[in-house]
Formats: structure tokens, sequence, C-alpha cells
């Protein structure tokens, strides 16, 4: 089936886009998007919605309120850029150096603020309340947490978040119940060992040597430790240390993350870990230093959210939609899904004219096919009309 636009999105694409090249050209870094910010909540209530700022920080609320009773519905977006030079060669480019809007979070608020514009016309049909949530800090910072301990969640029933991916065609939605996204934790290791000449090793302690049986090590948390029907990653990431060619290094730092969808395996991965640098540092006679940071939870979609998700979006994107798309990358949406029950949801936005997995999120030429806002508005639009005007 063909992509089905809704014809009130459909109606305002070129306001939607133009919002969209505007955040794009202006970017602003984890909790400083005051102009974003400050565009967004302008939107809202030019739309005549109760808006409250300053919340987690420089997040955004909007509240469209029905007259009849009912649930309340929430539907985020994050607005937060990255610290990168853009390359691309496009009429929007950044303005700020070194910033740039390279995961989509620009496109997300465009989507969302697009479907405040339609379903405003809708309010008095509403058997319910809408709350637009626009959150800064996605791109670590955990803006989601700042936002919830303000109360943005606060009478909210359910609630809805997407990610525009290039990692999908444009048409395509992916979508799945139950863990989605995963945690995404940090470490470092710190091997102390003594130093020494590089022809006269009996006496050292080597970091070198001992980084690399650790860095072989830690492979098998994830061939040996783990259920090989669950998905883990262990990755390290950066290696540092060594004065010269003939000198036994005294000092390597080993960096990387880790990454589960269950906090089960979490914990095993952060267990093992220890047993590994404990025992090798034992073997070795080496002191090893481990820090272990926990960073977003593991997103996890709740069954009836997820179903009335792809209720709706199979209505705009047909059997494109329900693709089971799993990610290893982190969210801070799973606070949010935490609390209460949550969907987030990827829209395929690979540009058209480049071969697919060629524009990755995080890349300095990164950009979007912009038709995809329009299947995200869509569906937000389309689930609330399912799930608050046209139900019961
Ligand atoms: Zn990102
Ligand atoms: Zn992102």
């Amino acid at each position: 089936m063909a992509v089905k636009v809704r014809s009130e999105v459909a109606a305002i694409a070129d306001d939607i886009i133009a919002i969209r090249r505007d955040i794009h050209k202006y970017p602003e870094l984890g909790f400083d998007v005051h102009r974003t910010s400050e565009l967004v909540a302008e939107h809202l209530k030019d739309l005549g919605f109760d808006v409250v700022t300053g919340i987690g920080k420089t997040g955004v609320v909007g509240d469209l309120k029905g007259n009849k009773g009912g649930p309340t519905i929430g539907l985020r977006a994050d607005m937060d850029a990255l610290p990168i030079q853009e390359t691309g060669d496009i009429p929007y480019r950044s303005v700020n150096d070194g910033i740039m809007h390279a995961c989509g979070h620009d496109g997300h608020t465009a989507m969302l603020l697009g479907a405040a514009t339609v379903l405003e016309q809708f309010q008095e049909q509403l058997k319910g309340n809408i709350r637009f949530i626009f959150q800064p800090a996605e791109e670590g910072g955990g803006g989601a947490r700042y936002m919830i301990e303000d109360g943005c969640l606060d009478t909210v029933d359910e609630i809805y978040g997407i990610h525009l991916w290039n990692y999908q065609k444009y048409g395509e939605v992916g979508v799945k119940d139950g863990p989605t996204m995963a945690a995404a934790d940090e470490f470092a290791i710190t091997i102390k060992g003594v130093g020494g000449h590089g022809a006269t090793p009996q006496g050292t302690v080597d970091a070198v040597l001992v980084s690399a049986h650790l860095v072989t090590a830690l492979q098998s948390i994830v061939s040996r430790n783990t259920n090989p029907l669950e998905s883990t990653v262990v990755t390290v990431g950066q290696i540092n240390g060594g004065h010269n060619f003939n000198v036994i290094a005294d000092e390597v730092v080993l960096k990387g993350t880790a990454r589960a969808y269950t906090e089960d395996n979490r914990q095993m991965i952060k267990r093992r870990m220890e047993e590994i640098i404990n025992g090798i540092g034992r073997t070795f006679g080496a002191d090893i230093e481990f820090v272990y940071i926990d960073g977003y939870p593991p997103t996890i979609n709740n069954e009836i959210a997820y179903e009335r998700l792809k209720f709706s979006a199979e209505k705009v994107v047909g059997n494109g939609c329900g693709l089971p798309y799993l990610s290893m990358g982190g969210e801070d949406f799973s606070y949010y899904a935490q609390k209460i029950p949550g969907c987030f949801f990827f829209v395929g936005s690979a540009p058209i004219d480049r071969e697919i997995f060629t524009v990755p999120h995080h890349c300095s030429h990164f950009d979007i096919d912009e038709n995809a806002l329009l299947v995200g508005s869509s569906i937000f639009v389309q689930l609330i009309e399912d799930q608050l005007i046209s139900s019961q």
C-alpha cells in the first residue's frame, strides 16, 4: 500500500518542513535549547494551548484539553542537537559552528508541532486530552528525567515518541512490543603496571599486555555468558597508553560501552567485567581500577500502547508498518516508559537519492527525506483520532 499522509497534514506540509529547516539551521546542545524551546512555546501558545516553559530546565509542555473528560495521551519530541560540524551542502545548513542536528531531533520537534496544529482543529471532538512534551538533552544529559521530576507526566496515562530512522526507507515504520532500545552504559578501566626498558621485561608489569588479555577476555561475556537468544554488546572503543616503542607501558586506560535489553543482563555484564578484571589483574600483578557508569535504561514498549500505535500507523503506511525494529542504541524515552505505558517507534527517513545506510545518524552529512515528517505527523494525528475521537 502506498503511504497515506493525512490530508490535514498534507495541507500544512510546507510549514512543517519550514520549521524543521529553521531548527536545523540554528541547532542547540543539551539543555541549552533556548531558541528552540522558545519557538516551540510560541507555536503552542499561538494555537491557544496551556503552555508551561522551563520544565526539565528548558523543556516545554503544551496541553490541548477536550471538554468531555477522558484519558490524557502524551506525545513527546526531543529538541537537542550534537557537537558535530556539519559538512553537507544544504541551503539550511547549520550556522552554529560545531553544532548540528545529526540525529533528526529537528524533525521530531517539527513533526510534533505539525501534529499540534492539526489536532487543535479537533478540540471539540476530543474525548480526552493531549499533552505535547518537548524535552532538551536527549543526547546525553537525560533530559527526560528532569522533565519527569518537574511533573511532565502528571495526569498523563500513556506516552508515544518517534525517532526518524535513516536505516529504514520512507514509508516503513519500525515498532515492536517489549524491548526496543538498549541500556547504554559506559565504562573506564585503568590498568596500572610497572614500566621499564623494552628489552628488560623482567621486573616490570606490562600494562599493554594486560590490556590485550583484558580486551579479549571481555568479549567472552557476550559469547559465553549471555543467553544466545538475548542481545548484549561489550565494546572497548578506546585504548590509551604507553610512551614509546622501546618502553614497557606503566599505564593503559580502556574505555567502552555495554548494551543490554534487560536489567538482569546489565547486572550480569557488570559482575562478569569485575570478575574478569580482578582475575586478570591478579594473574599479571597489575592494579586495575574499574568505573562503570549506568546510562539510560532499556526502552521497553508496553504491549497495549504498542498495539494502539501499530493499529494507527498501519492506516498511514499499510504493510510498511510493524517491521520489528530493534536497536542497541540508547534513548532516554526509556524513563517515561518506566513510569507509564509507552511506545517508542521508528519512522523510515533514509534520503531517497542515496543508498540506504549511507547517511547514518550522528554523521556530519546527516540529512533526512523530509516527506518522512509528514508520515510522523500523520501517525500522531491518526493515533489521537483512533484513541480520543472515534473510540467508544
Ligand atoms: Zn542521536
Ligand atoms: Zn536521537
